[in-house]
C-alpha cells in the first residue's frame, strides 16, 4: 500500500511489516524503529500499531481535545502540585472518554489476526507532528503481559492516558513542544516467552573491533539489564566467522513471565546453572542479524535478543554509544614563570588553585579542578586525586603511586620536584605541564575543565606480531584501557583496590569480615576482566611494603622496617602469611570457577625458583589445579632473571620484566629518591644485560616473555625490546598507542633488514 493510500485513508491499525521508517508521524519513534528493523530481513516479534491518527480520532470522536488541551495551555509545570492536579485530571478525561465502537473493533481484529490469545506487550509511541523524530522514550507508559481483548483494549487507554502524566507534561513543556501537537500510537507485540535471551554488541563495546560480543542468560532478557545474574559471554570474530572465546558463567536465577503479574524470579538447578546459553550456531546466526542491523543503520549496535522454541527474535537494536573514535588533543603552555619543575609522570595541562596536603585530612579542602600539591601521595588520597585538575609531588619519579594514579586518572602530574610543597603557597593559581614537568605561575594556558578522560582512538594502529598490553592499577580505568585496542592487561596490581579500601588484610582476618574483602578484590578484578573479554588479563598477587599499610585500619601492627621496599612484600610476605594469600586466592578462585580463564596470576618480587614452587603448593592446597591456570612471575630482581631457566624448568607460564624495581636492586639507586633520579637509569647496560639475556632464554623455551615496568612505555626501549624478541609490552594507557606505532616500525624495519640481506 503507498503512502499516499495510506494517509488518506488515515489507517488506525499497521502492521510491523507495512511500516517504513517514513511513518514516523503515524507510528512514533518505537513503532518506526520496529517496522524498520522487520523491512531489512530481522527477526522482530509480530507486531501491529494502533497508530496516532487513531488516538487523534478518539479525542475527536469523546469531545475532549479542547477541554484536555486549553488546560495544559495554561500549566506552570514548575508548580508541582498544580501539574500534578492537571495531569490526574487530564489521564481522568481520558480514560472516562469511550474508544470508539469501529476502532475497538479494528484493534480486536488485530488481536485476533495476531492468533487469537497471544501474550502481547503494548507499548506506547509517542510523536511529535512538527518534529516527528523527537523522541519521548519512557515519558509514557508500557504494559507487558496483556492477554485477552479486554484486558487489550485496557491496556491501550491507558497508554492514550499516560501521554498525560505529570512526568510526561513536565518534559514536552520544558522541551518547548505544543501538546496540541503531539500524539500517541500504540505497539501491541507478541511477548516471546523467551527460554534464553541477552544482548549482542555487533562490534567490540569500547574498543569498536569488529568482534562481535554476545551475554546470554535463561529466561527474560531483564536478568541481564538489572544485573541480577552474570551472563554467559561469547565472542565471535567477524572475520574468522568463528567463536573465538567463550565464558560460562554460573547463572543462579533467571527472570521469567508470571501471568498478569509481570514477572518472577527463580532460582536454577546447579546443572543448569553452569550449563552454556547459547551453541556455537546460534552465536553465529546472533552475529549474522548483529551485522545486518550495523550494516543497515551504518554504526555498530547493541542489539537485544530472545530466543523461545528454538526460534531467534530481535527486540530492539541501538547505537552502541560507548565507542569514542577521537584521540585526545595534547594541550602545552610555552610561556610563564617557572615556580618548580620535576618530572612530567602523567601528561596534560591543567590549571587551578593549589592545595597543601600534608595528610588526608587536608583532603576535605580539595575542590573540583584544584591543584593537589603534596610531599607523596598515598591510597587514601585517591578520591581528592579524582578530582583535581593537576598533582604535584616533592617526591617520587616515574613509578611512585603519584604517577601510577594519575596517569590511570589521565590527570597530568609532575613528581620529584623536591620542594612544591615549601614553594607553591595555599590558593595561588598554578598552571602544570605533566608533559614537561613544569608548575608555571598563573594560568598561563587555556586548560581543560577535568572531566572524565576521554577514551583514546578505538582504531589500532596497527596489528603487530608482538603484543601490546597495558597495566592497570584502578578498576575505574578498565574501560580506558581497552579503549587503547590494547592485546590485555600485562599488569594489574591489586594493591591499589586493597589499599583503597583503607584496611589491612590482616585487619579483615582479625575481624572475621574475610568474605567483605574477598568480594572487593573480585569484584575489582571482575570489572577489568570484563572489559578485556578474550584477551589475557595478568593479576599480581598482592605487593605492598609495609609502609604504605601502616596508616591503615589494622597498620598499628605493621612492623617497622628500615627499608621497606627490600623488606617484607611481595610473594615473600604471601608464603608468611598464607591465611592473607588465602583470601586473594579465593577471590581469583570464584573468577576462574566462572569461566573466566583469561585471568593469569603473576608473583611479584620473586627471587629463588623456590618461593615459585611454594606458591604453586600453596594454591594446589586451596583447591587450584596449578596445571590448568596461568602463572608466571615477574622478574624484578636480578636473582630472578640470573635464574630464569630453573624458574622455567619449575612451571612457569611467562615472565614480566618490573623494571621499576629491577633497575633499582641492579643499580642501587632507590626509584623514589629525586636525590639519585638522574642516575636511575633502564638503559644501564647491566640492566640490558639481564634483560637481553633473560630474554633469549625465555625464547629459546618458547616461553611468553614480557615487560610491564614504566621502561616499557618509552618508545626507544621499546624498539630495543623487540629487537630483543621480546613476546608483549604492557605500557601505561597513555603510552599504548605510541608504543604500538613503535613497536609496528621496528618489527617492520628488521623484516626488511632481513629480506634486504637475503637479496644481497
Ligand atoms: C616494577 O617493579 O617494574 C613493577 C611493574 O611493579 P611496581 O611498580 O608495582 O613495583
Ligand atoms: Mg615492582
Amino acid at each position: 500500500m503507498s503512502m499516499e493510500l495510506r494517509r488518506e485513508k488515515a489507517p488506525d491499525i499497521l502492521w510491523l511489516e507495512e511500516i517504513t521508517k517514513e511513518d514516523i508521524s503515524l507510528v512514533g519513534g518505537k513503532g518506526a524503529s520496529l517496522g524498520e528493523m522487520a523491512s531489512i530481513g530481522l527477526p522482530v516479534p509480530k507486531a501491529f500499531v494502533v497508530t496516532a491518527q487513531a488516538f487523534r480520532r478518539f479525542l475527536r470522536a469523546a469531545g475532549i481535545e479542547e477541554k484536555l488541551f486549553s488546560k495544559l495551555e495554561k500549566i506552570d509545570v514548575d508548580d508541582t502540585s498544580a501539574l500534578e492536579e492537571i495531569a490526574t485530571m487530564s489521564k481522568k478525561t481520558v480514560m472516562a472518554a469511550k474508544m470508539p465502537k469501529d476502532l475497538a473493533d479494528a484493534i480486536k481484529a488485530a488481536y485476533e489476526e495476531l492468533g487469537g490469545d497471544k501474550v502481547v506487550a503494548v507499548r506506547s509511541s509517542a510523536t511529535a507532528e512538527d518534529l516527528p523524530t523527537a523522541s519521548f522514550a519512557g515519558q509514557q507508559e508500557t504494559y507487558l503481559n496483556i492477554r485477552g481483548k479486554k484486558d487489550l483494549l485496557e491496556a491501550v487507554h491507558r497508554c492514550w492516558a499516560s501521554l498525560y502524566g505529570a512526568r510526561a507534561i513536565y518534559y514536552r513543556a520544558k522541551q518547548g513542544f505544543d501538546d496540541r501537537h503531539v500524539n500517541i500510537a500504540v505497539v501491541v507485540q507478541e511477548m516471546i516467552e523467551a527460554e534464553k535471551a541477552g544482548v549482542l554488541f555487533t562490534s567490540h563495546p569500547v574498543t569498536g573491533e569488529p568482534i562481535s560480543i554476545i551475554e546470554g542468560s535463561w529466561g527474560l532478557g531483564e536478568a541481564i539489564v538489572s544485573g541480577s545474574v552474570s551472563p554467559d559471554k561469547y565472542v565471535y570474530d567477524r572475520h574468522s566467522g568463528r567463536v573465538v572465546d567463550r565464558l560460562i558463567a554460573t547463572k543462579k536465577i533467571a527472570i521469567v513471565p508470571d501471568g498478569m503479574k509481570g514477572t518472577k524470579t527463580v532460582e536454577l538447578d546447579p546443572e543448569r546453572q553452569r550449563s552454556p546459553v547459547l551453541t556455537d550456531e546460534e552465536v553465529k546466526k546472533l552475529a549474522h542479524y548483529g551485522q545486518i542491523a550495523e550494516e543497515h543503520y551504518e554504526s555498530p549496535q547493541d542489539v537485544e535478543w530472545a530466543i523461545a522454541k528454538g526460534e531467534i527474535y530481535i527486540l530492539q537494536s541501538r547505537p552502541i554509544t560507548t565507542i569514542k573514535g577521537t584521540p585526545e588533543t595534547k594541550k602545552e603552555v610555552s610561556e610563564g614563570k617557572i615556580l618548580v619543575q620535576g618530572q612530567g609522570a602523567s601528561p596534560g595541562v591543567g590549571s587551578g588553585r593549589v592545595v597543601l596536603v600534608r595528610d588526608v585530612k587536608d583532603t576535605a579542602a580539595v575542590r573540583e579542578g584544584d591543584i593537589l600539591v603534596t610531599k607523596m601521595t598515598n591510597p587514601d588520597m585517591v578520591p581528592a586525586m579524582r578530582k583535581v585538575a593537576a598533582i604535584v609531588t616533592d617526591e617520587g619519579g616515574m613509578t611512585c603511586h603519584a604517577a601510577i594514579v594519575s596517569r590511570e586518572l589521565g590527570t597530568p602530574a609532575v613528581v620529584g620536584t623536591k620542594n612544591a610543597t615549601s614553594i607553591l603557597k595555599n590558593g595561588q593559581q598554578v598552571t602544570v605541564d605533566g608533559e614537561k614537568g613544569v608548575v608555571y605561575d598563573g594560568i598561563v594556558a587555556q586548560a581543560a575543565k577535568k572531566e572524565s578522560p576521554p577514551l583514546q582512538s578505538v582504531i589500532p594502529v596497527a596489528i603487530t606480531a608482538t603484543l601490546v598490553k597495558v597495566n592497570v592499577s584502578l578498576p575505574e580505568a578498565a574501560q580506558r584501557a581497552a579503549a587503547t585496542g590494547a592485546d590485555g592487561v600485562g599488569l594489574l596490581r591489586i594493591e591499589h583496590l586493597i589499599l583503597g579500601l583503607n584496611r589491612t588484610p590482616q585487619w579483615y582476618i582479625q575481624n572475621r569480615k574475610e568474605e567483605e574483602f574477598i568480594q572487593e578484590l573480585y569484584r575489582g578484578i571482575k570489572t577489568v576482566l570484563d572489559a578485556f573479554i578474550g584477551k589475557s588479563v595478568w593479576v599480581r598477587t598482592l605487593d605492598a611494603p609495609t609502609d604504605e599499610f601502616r596508616n591503615m585500619q589494622g597498620g598499628e601492627d605493621e612492623p617497622l622496617e628500615h627499608n621497606p621496599m627490600m623488606g617484607w612484600r611481595g610473594i615473600r610476605r604471601d608464603i608468611h602469611t598464607p591465611e592473607q594469600f588465602r583470601l586473594q586466592v579465593e577471590a581469583f578462585h570464584r573468577l576462574w570457577k566462572e569461566g573466566y580463564h583469561n585471568l593469569g596470576l603473576m608473583f611479584p618480587m620473586v627471587n629463588h625458583p623456590d618461593e615459585f614452587s611454594r606458591t604453586k603448593e600453596l594454591l594446589r592446597s586451596w583447591g587450584v589445579d596449578t596445571e590448568k591456570v596461568t602463572l608466571g612471575i615477574m622478574i624484578e630482581i636480578p636473582s630472578s632473571a640470573i635464574l630464569i631457566e630453573e624458574f622455567i624448568r619449575r612451571g612457569i607460564k611467562f615472565a614480566s620484566f618490573g623494571t621499576n624495581d629491577l633497575v633499582q636492586y641492579t643499580l642501587a639507586i632507590d626509584r623514589n629518591n629525586p636525590l639519585v633520579a638522574d642516575m636511575y637509569d633502564p638503559r644501564h647496560p647491566a640492566v640490558l644485560k639481564l634483560i637481553s639475556d633473560a630474554i633469549g632464554v625465555c625464547r629459546r623455551y618458547s616461553v611468553e616473555c614480557s615487560i610491564c615496568g614504566q621502561a616499557g612505555s618509552d618508545p626507544k626501549m621499546a624498539e630495543w625490546l623487540v629487537e630483543q624478541g621480546i613476546s608483549s609490552i604492557s605500557a601505561n594507557i597513555d603510552a599504548v598507542g605510541k608504543i604500538r606505532e613503535t613497536v609496528a616500525r621496528t618489527e617492520q624495519r628488521l623484516i626488511l633488514e632481513m629480506a634486504r640481506r637475503k637479496n644481497a
